[in-house]
């Protein structure tokens, strides 16, 4: 293995902190769309990036392309309350998110899956790592 040459690219090229820290987001939910539930494809600003919104983790949530693309600019709660498959959990889930809460968001994500089959797929998260990472 070569992790010390990682952190030594890391530094190098934030491009790579940011597509690992992407990749942490949709691990969180096990991959799934924070809004439908479908296999998420990109990182969606809840508060959009021309609306002033930042790209944290608090603010950036696992989408599907089809979610993503459909809510644009629109502020997320606006647009997700109009949607047929719109859930209160689900909607719970991304008020904790935005909290920093994102135990609490993964719980409430477990009791909207329909099914339970990505239950395994969610770690579970130490309380002492790093919430504050912001992409570059
Ligand atoms: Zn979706």
């Amino acid at each position: 293995m070569h992790n010390r040459d990682a952190v030594f690219l890391e530094d190098l090229c934030p491009k790579l902190r940011v597509r690992r820290w992407r990749q942490s987001l949709h691990s969180f939910t096990g991959k799934s769309c924070i809004f439908c539930g479908k296999p998420s494809e990109s990182i969606d600003h809840v508060v959009p990036q021309s609306r002033g919104g930042l790209s944290i983790t608090e603010n950036c949530v696992p989408a599907c392309l089809s979610c993503n693309g459909d809510k644009s600019d629109t502020e997320a709660f606006d647009w997700y309350r109009r949607q047929r498959f719109y859930d209160p959990r689900r909607a719970m889930a991304i008020r904790a998110w935005m909290d920093g809460d994102l135990r609490l968001a993964l719980r409430l994500l477990q009791w909207a899956q329909p099914n339970n089959s990505n239950k395994e797929k969610i770690p579970s998260i130490s309380t002492d790592q790093d919430w504050t990472l912001q992409a570059a």
